[in-house]
């Protein structure tokens, strides 16, 4: 098994000789989308490797050459034996390359693996600069024969739950970063990325459903019973309602179990490709009261579910646990569903008040139980992994598919460096040893910030066995050559202080201006040391590329600086007595004060959010930052003052 670069005596296999094809490509006539798109790829990355252009026909009578075989077909007389539709294997026999996965995708995957472990491709960040192609003017294949299928079933990278407040409009992430002016084409690119790392796996559909299945205009009227009785009375969606919070049900109603059995009958009907479908409660309070659906409660209590060591500490707020309830409805509609559709997955979280295990009942094998907040980015403090990986294993014991959702972005975090690969790593590799093999994790597209997560994860997820510190030194020498130490050590440096600032269980978020946190992490020290990092990187190398590739790390550290600068200038207007968030307060604030003064220090002020939100706007389709997890956090978090800050202003020179 492996690549001649020149001329071995007896090669299997010449595919291209001096920049002259000697192959031909050969797809079924009604293959598949992915399967043309296997056959597409493999032929643009043959000629940009050598370049000769390989002919893609329909037909194997057509062939010259090599053939090379992608997607099963009658000329591949092989059972691929893998367990896992995204298998496939890797073969040469005679004068044929076969390139088969068990399914389209797997085919897509065992070009992809071709590329990567044959031909020494990598895919370390969307977009060509990402992209590193070794070249060479002959390609010769050796016997191969491989097979390989994944360790983690589900593989995802989105779509992140983001989405409060969305009451009109898509609610799907993609789509709405679309509206804010992500183009199509950038998010071509990323999922044509994550293809090539072969991220994936299992298709599941959704989230909080209960505004989905329950809509208010379809029951409120007809079926007030539907919805959770809360001190006495039904709590019917009000005109607020944004279908994701609050609104939630009464579990125990048999025919409010009959209303979601025939959603999730018809959405698989309609959609048959999918394996699975969340039918998780909305998030907030508000669970039923009602005799029954308490019944089923076992009688413990939950402490707010850990965000922050020390707050949970000082304000431990207890709630009853309600997860025997939640996962006896979702075991009730499994069962169901398992006679229309069997082998079909019911998802639900485990979250809020039902992220314990249960105590009294069994999980449906075809239940899969989402454990929320696992939090990998906070383990750098022993209490809070040692709390998460309870939870985790407690799940893996009771529930035959545990998943896991995981936040390598959130909406108090508008991607600023967060580098935690080894807590990932660490992560990763215990939660399958428990047996969980299923992950999904919200993202963003900052992968000039922190990419090398995503990365690294991506490549565990696919194989576990994987050595961390193997991705990265290939990584760094494959990316960044000479200037590779440079690198890993820039990295290396922001890894540390973020397990400094969180170690003893601190939360470092951008939700309020007045969390101290953020400048404590971001030190004018670590900053200027970053940027000395990066500067020295580039005097080490004379390769174009790779002087590209570290100016696209400084695109991704100048946001974090520019957003350090305008917190910090904020701050100065804080200790001369003004807060911006409330609005009011702010109001209040700048009474009695001279108005000059202010209008002067609120214009510096502004001056420095503009600076970064101009920048934030040129970079939104170029990968560096995370746009959609950015203009999430400005409207929806107590962060970025541009609009306050704008209101004051006119506040002040309306009344000048
Ligand atoms: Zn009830």
């Amino acid at each position: 098994m492996y690549l001649m670069i020149c001329c071995d005596p007896a090669p299997s296999l010449q595919l291209v000789r001096n920049s002259k094809g000697n192959a031909t490509i050969v797809i079924n006539k009604n293959r598949p989308q992915e399967v043309a798109q296997a056959a597409e790829e493999l032929q643009h990355y043959i000629e940009k490797i050598s370049g000769a252009k390989l002919p893609i026909v329909n037909d194997l009578k057509l062939a010259r050459g090599m053939n090379i075989l992608i997607g099963n077909n009658e000329s591949l007389n092989v059972d691929i034996k893998t367990e896992n539709n995204d298998g496939f294997i890797i073969k040469t026999s005679k004068n044929t390359l076969f390139l088969c996965g068990k399914s389209e995708i797997g085919t897509l995957y065992a070009v992809y693996t071709f590329l990567e472990k044959y031909l020494g491709i990598r895919w370390f960040w969307p977009g060509e600069l990402g992209e590193i192609v070794p070249k060479q003017s002959s390609i010769f294949v050796d016997d191969i024969d491989f097979i390989e299928e994944p360790d983690f079933k589900w593989r995802n990278r989105g779509p992140g739950g983001a989405l409060w407040g969305a009451i009109s409009g898509p609610t799907e992430m993609h789509a709405r970063a679309r509206l804010l002016g992500i183009t199509a084409q950038h998010q071509d690119e990323v999922r044509r990325w994550e293809q090539r790392n072969k991220w994936g796996g299992m298709k599941i559909y959704g989230g909080h459903a209960m505004g989905e299945i329950y809509p208010p205009e379809k029951y409120a009227k007809t079926h007030p019973e539907f919805y959770a009785l809360v001190d006495g009375k039904r709590a019917v969606p009000g005109p607020d309602y944004d279908y994701k919070h609050e609104g939630q049900i009464c579990t125990t109603d048999p025919e409010v179990i009959k209303t979601a059995v025939d959603w999730a009958v018809e959405f698989f009907n309609q959609h048959p490709d999918y394996d699975g479908i969340h039918m998780t409660l909305n998030d907030g309070r508000g669970f039923c009261e009602c005799d029954q659906c308490q019944k089923l409660d076992t009688g413990d209590f939950v402490t707010r579910p850990g965000i922050d060591l020390e707050e949970m500490k000082s304000k431990p707020v207890k709630y009853t646990v309600i997860t025997d309830r939640v996962f006896t409805f979702m075991n009730n509609i499994c069962e169901e569903i398992q006679k229309t559709h069997p082998g079909k997955y019911i998802v639900s979280m485990a979250y809020s008040r039902y992220i314990d295990p249960p105590k009294q009942i069994k999980i449906h094998p075809y239940v899969i139980p989402q454990y929320c907040l696992w939090s990998a980015y906070k383990h750098a403090n022993t209490e809070l992994k040692q709390k998460h990986e309870k939870i985790a294993a407690g799940w893996s014991e009771v529930s035959k598919a545990t998943a896991i959702y995981e936040y390598y972005i959130n909406g108090s975090w508008p991607g600023m460096h967060r580098l935690v690969v080894p807590n990932i790593t660490e992560s990763i590799k215990y939660l399958a040893g428990k047996g969980i093999r299923l992950y999904q994790m919200q993202s963003g597209d900052e992968f000039a910030i922190n990419g090398i997560n995503y990365y690294v994860a991506g490549k565990l997820l696919w194989d576990v066995s994987l050595n961390q510190e193997e991705i990265l030194n290939e990584f760094y020498h494959m990316a960044f050559n000479t200037s590779g130490d440079i690198i890993k050590n820039y990295h290396h440096r922001l890894q540390e202080a973020w397990a400094n600032a969180t170690k003893y269980g601190q939360d470092v978020s951008c939700s309020l201006l007045s969390n101290t946190r953020l400048m404590e992490l971001f030190t004018p020290d670590l900053l200027s040391a970053c940027k000395e990092d990066l500067k020295r990187a580039k005097i080490e190398t004379n390769d174009t590329a790779i002087k590209k590739r570290i100016e696209f790390y400084e695109k991704g550290l100048k946001f974090t600086d520019l957003t350090v600068t305008a917190v910090e200038k904020t701050r100065e207007l804080e200790t001369n007595g003004i807060n911006i968030f409330p609005f009011d307060t702010a109001v209040k604030d700048i009474q009695n004060k001279e108005k000059d003064k202010v209008i002067k220090m609120i214009e510096k002020v502004l001056a420095a959010w503009e600076e970064r939100d101009n920048y934030v706007e040129n970079l939104k389709n170029d990968y560096v930052l995370a746009y959609f997890w950015i203009k999430y956090n400005d409207e929806h978090r107590s962060f970025n003052p541009t609009v306050n800050l704008k209101k004051l202003l006119k506040l002040l020179e309306y009344e000048i």
